[in-house]
């Protein structure tokens, strides 16, 4: 089938078109109206939105060389996100398979992160897909979970972050420092020149497979109190030291409940997924584990890290094939049990 993929659940206006499962096109317009605030505004999100839905589709199908009329499905993201943004997507879907006469598939952009593996590209190397069962670790702006994925459509939470995500703590520990917004991006680089064992922020001690960062969130502001009080420009002369400790301790902690995951499970296949999958010392702490204990690992290309349509019709294809079909009735929710 040819597959027309619609994310709209946060910022960025994505369109992707698939046959089968090879990606033909993937369009994405990033908002850079939210820049100025420091994070992202809902109001402003879902106005830009409509002002690049139709653009955003429209080159999606020049690229891929085909006409609407060539598509046998749209899939679209549903939730969970901002539900002004998610309402854009949505509705500009159903309008779409009204005036097509083809059916809508609704896609959770959760899993969607996770089903990104399975994407194949037209040219260039192939990369293996993961063989189900295997465990993903999700980590995102607004996520961080252990998923057990039994199938496409059989996904299971089996820990996840009892307060902030992972990107979350990125981002708000950079929004201190100054290094505007989404910081993740910005610490990973600055982290690449800094000493990560500099700064031994507290790690949290919890039961299971759950996450939790808001201690080192507090821990790294408690740092930079103390500090700044004995030198005001401790911020500017230990940026480096900062990021890198604040990056490896984010990484020790999501490695060490998913090690213990894989080895109570017995399960050897890993992936990552979600925008702070892009993390360059926590695809190495990916490359490690799979040296040390057998792992095979999967990493997604960075285009299909952080929020991509490609990865909602990669889901959209599986559940398609399943005969999952939408109604006009749904409505977009923001947030959601799996
Ligand atoms: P969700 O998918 O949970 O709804 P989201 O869609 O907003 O959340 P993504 O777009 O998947 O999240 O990821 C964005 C997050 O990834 C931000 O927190 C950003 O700082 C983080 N991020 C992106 N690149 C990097 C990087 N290189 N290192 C660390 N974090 C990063
Ligand atoms: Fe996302």
């Amino acid at each position: 089938p040819i597959i027309l993929g619609i994310e709209s659940s946060c910022d960025d206006t994505s369109a992707a078109v698939l046959r089968g499962r090879t990606l033909l096109s993937n369009v994405i317009a990033s908002q850079a109206v939210h820049t100025a605030y420091g994070g992202v505004v809902p109001e402003l999100a879902s106005r830009a939105h409509e002002q690049n839905i139709v653009p955003v589709v429209s080159e999606a199908l020049r690229r891929a060389g085909v006409t609407a009329r060539d598509l046998d499905a749209i899939a679209f993201t549903r939730g969970p996100g901002l539900l002004g943004s998610l309402l854009v997507g949505t509705n500009f879907a159903k309008g779409l398979s009204l005036a097509l006469d083809i059916p809508m598939v609704e896609v959770n952009h959760l899993h969607a992160h996770v089903l990104a593996h399975f994407i194949e590209e037209p040219e260039g190397e192939k990369r293996d897909a993961p063989e189900f069962p295997f465990l993903c670790l999700l980590v995102s702006g607004g996520n961080s979970q252990i998923i057990l994925v039994r199938s496409a459509s059989d996904m299971q939470i089996i820990g996840q972050t009892i307060d902030d995500a992972a990107g979350e703590a990125f981002d708000k520990c950079a929004k201190v420092m100054g290094l505007g917004y989404p910081g993740g991006p910005v610490v990973n680089r600055l982290a690449s020149l800094g000493n990560p064992k500099a700064f031994p922020f507290s790690k949290p001690h919890i039961a299971g497979y759950d996450y939790s960062f808001s201690g080192l969130k507090t821990s790294f502001l408690y740092t930079l109190r103390d500090e700044l009080v004995k030198n005001p420009n401790f911020i500017e002369e230990r940026k480096e030291d900062l990021c890198a400790s604040l990056q490896h301790t984010v990484i020790e902690i999501l490695m060490k409940k998913l090690r213990q995951a894989a080895k109570d499970l017995g399960i050897r296949q890993v992936a990552v997924a979600g925008g702070v999958s892009a993390n360059t010392g926590l695809r190495e702490a990916f490359a490690d584990h799979a040296r040390r204990y057998g792992w095979k690992i999967f990493i997604p290309p960075f285009a299909y890290t952080t929020d991509n349509a490609a990865m909602v019709a990669m889901n959209g294809y599986f559940s398609f094939l399943e005969g999952k079909r939408c109604s006009l009735e749904a409505v977009p929710f923001a947030r959601v049990m799996m």
